[in-house]
């Protein structure tokens, strides 16, 4: 696949283009925010580092989000930074945190392609491979989420949601009644192997709660998990 691998120190960008190349990726290699950008299009995943010469990591990934729905990996060297990746809606799909192993690296970017493929609306559009259903949607009073389009909307209004957003809220819309444990959340938003912290997962909740303009779309079950809700009518 084509990997757009945005690192400004020449050492790490070298050693990372060859084993990705040995994995039999292409890639395109961007030193600079500039470069990244004008490199974008193309481009079926990204690696981006957070730490670069002319612009804030975080402003590339918010960026990148505007122009294009490609998986992007945040590849940073300070936990302090995922915060504000995820918090603040820039639209990472998942991230690394330096020193990462390359075996590591390529679990993630396989974990954020399959995902992207499974609602067929993947890099390079709708993969026929992946057996994504035609029709898919699912609703919930006035929300409505469209599974193979990955469309969500309120009261018929488009919701824009970070692709984790929109995995955590499919899985609460699929099965309305049922209390998703955080384990199950996470072994499918993110990856059966995730490692991080569990509070990534009470920010992507945040974010979603906040987008669709009621706490009580989530409703928490303390110390097990989370199901949709019925806010009151507007
Ligand atoms: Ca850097």
């Amino acid at each position: 696949m084509r990997v757009l691998l945005v690192e400004d120190d020449e050492h790490v960008a070298d050693a990372l283009c060859a084993a990705l190349r040995q994995q039999g990726h292409d890639i395109v290699s961007a030193p600079t925010a500039a470069k990244a950008l004008a490199s974008l299009d193309g481009c079926e995943l990204v690696l981006l580092d957070l730490g670069l010469p002319d612009l804030d990591g975080i402003e590339v990934c918010k960026r990148m989000r505007a122009r294009t729905s490609v998986p992007i990996i945040v590849l940073t060297a300070r936990t302090d930074e995922i915060d504000k990746v995820l918090g603040l809606h820039a639209g990472a799909d998942d991230y690394v945190v330096k020193p990462y192993s390359v075996h590591e690296l390529r679990a993630r970017m396989e974990a954020v392609t399959r995902r992207s493929c499974r609602c067929g609306v993947g890099p390079g559009g709708h993969d026929p491979s992946c057996g994504a259903t035609a029709q898919e949607i699912v609703t919930a009073g006035p929300l409505s989420l469209d599974l193979r389009s990955r469309d969500v909307t309120l009261d018929g209004l488009p919701v824009q949601l970070t692709r984790k957003e929109f995995e955590l809220l499919a899985m609460l819309m699929e099965q309305p009644d049922t209390v998703h444990t955080r384990e199950a959340i996470i072994a499918r938003v993110w990856d059966e192997n995730w490692f991080g912290s569990t509070r990534t997962l009470d920010v992507h909740i945040g974010a979603l709660r906040q987008k669709l303009g009621s706490y009580e779309w989530i409703e928490t079950t303390r110390g097990v998990g989370f199901r949709l809700g019925t806010p009151p009518a507007a």
